[in-house]
């Protein structure tokens, strides 16, 4: 990891981004802002050194670590009654000192046949999370959360009209992931039984507001079995609202996830409109860092654009969009528009099919790849961007 851009590396992570106290961008904090403590340590959260001294204190040699992180990251198993390869009377207390519940499932809402599950979570101190399965018939992708809320305060966002209330730890972000796989595994999700394939962060939360915890579940949800889950890193994309600062630590990793900028305006005089962050960052920076990124990584970056009805679809946007891409050559960049999932009280609507149509054709007269976004889930709020982890009574 690169630690010159990385000044606040000793202090706690309370998911306030560069620049989001001061200045003229500001993180926006929900009420209990990081008032609630850590969530218990997990297997995930240790390092190896630490899980063995952990061990040592329960009596166990070892190789009992070994066992353990097969029976987490080869079998996604957390019960004691599975670790047959356990001295019987050690089990529930390796169980209890090594996967205390993070999360635990408060609703569980279906859409497309069964294809379409998004799952409320409640973590340790009550708060609300979500993390949305889409099973395709060649994949299967996860989309998860990172923090409780999120401080970006993009106006058209569910999430973000929340504020940030927490990052969460590696190991809630990882639970999120080892559930599905789990579910997937075992045949749980309507289509039989399969593998978890893909994971976008793309649910509640700006991955890079809560960075070490993220880079440590995307190290753990790719790293072979008994290291990780084996889900390959080209299947894992993060996706940021444009905080340089961590595009340019993930590029110094050099992890071959897949980079999502969601841009949503081709002019700084419009996206500041859209995105406050792009007070702190602005579109120049943005796309800059993003290129930076493919060179590094020869991964193509997506540019996330939710299409807002007369506001970001015109013409002139499509085409300024297409020149601003450009500028940097060709194939580097694909755009996924997303049509917009209107949220309560947001005065922003989805574009008319028309205007998606002409946009997508001006990006694609202009050598761009673009593609429209599904979007699965819209009737039981899973879509991207409404994420609001409201519990229904
Ligand atoms: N904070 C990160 C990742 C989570 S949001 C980010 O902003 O990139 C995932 C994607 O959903 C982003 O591209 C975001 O801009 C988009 N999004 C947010 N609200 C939306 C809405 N109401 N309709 C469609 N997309 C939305
Ligand atoms: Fe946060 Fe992303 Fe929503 Fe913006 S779009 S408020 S960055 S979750």
């Amino acid at each position: 990891m690169s630690d010159s851009v990385n000044s606040t590396k000793d202090l706690p992570e309370t998911g306030i981004t560069p620049g989001g106290t001061t200045g003229a961008f500001r993180d926006v904090l929900s009420k209990d802002h990081a008032r609630r403590g850590k969530p218990p340590l997990h297997f995930a959260d240790m390092t190896e050194d630490e899980r063995i001294a952990k061990a040592k204190d329960l009596g166990l040699p070892k190789f009992r670590v070994k066992q353990l992180a097969n029976h987490y990251y080869g079998h996604f198993d957390v019960a004691a009654e599975e670790f047959s390869d356990f001295p019987a009377a050690k089990r529930a207390e390796a169980a209890e000192a090594f996967f205390p519940t993070l999360i635990t499932e408060v609703t569980r809402q279906v859409a497309d046949e069964g294809t379409t599950i998004k799952t409320l979570w409640r973590l340790f101190d009550g708060s609300l999370i979500e993390s949305v399965l889409m099973r395709y018939p060649t994949r299967t992708t996860l989309c998860i959360s990172s923090q409780v809320g999120c401080g970006m305060g993009c106006p058209f966002c569910a999430t973000g009209q929340l504020g940030l209330t927490r990052n969460m730890s590696a190991g809630e972000i990882l639970e999120q992931v080892r559930v599905a796989a789990k579910a997937m595994h075992d045949g749980e999700v309507a289509g039989g039984l399969g593998r978890l394939s893909n994971i976008v962060f793309m649910g509640m939360g700006e991955p890079m507001g809560n960075y070490k915890s993220v880079l440590s579940a995307v190290r753990q949800i790719s790293a072979m079995p008994p290291e990780g889950f084996g889900i390959s890193a080209r299947n894992i994309t993060v996706s940021t609202v444009g905080v340089v600062p961590g595009i340019k630590k993930l590029t110094a990793e050099g992890i071959p996830v897949r980079l999502a900028v969601s841009l949503h305006a081709p002019s700084d005089e419009l996206r500041d409109e859209l995105v406050p962050m792009n007070k702190r960052f602005n579109t120049t920076q943005v796309l800059d860092a993003a290129h930076d990124y493919y060179l590094a990584s020869k991964r193509r970056v997506s540019i996330e654009y939710a299409l807002m009805r007369g506001i970001n679809d015109q013409a002139e946007h499509a085409k300024l969009l297409a020149k601003r891409l450009n500028h940097y050559g060709d194939n580097w960049a694909h755009v996924n528009p997303i049509p917009l999932n209107p949220i309560e009280g947001s005065k922003w609507t989805a574009s008319k099919p028309e205007d998606e149509q002409q946009f997508l054709d001006i990006l694609h007269k202009a050598g761009i790849t673009a593609t429209l976004r599904d979007t699965r889930g819209q009737d039981i709020d899973g879509a991207c961007g409404q994420l609001a982890a409201k519990e229904q009574d």
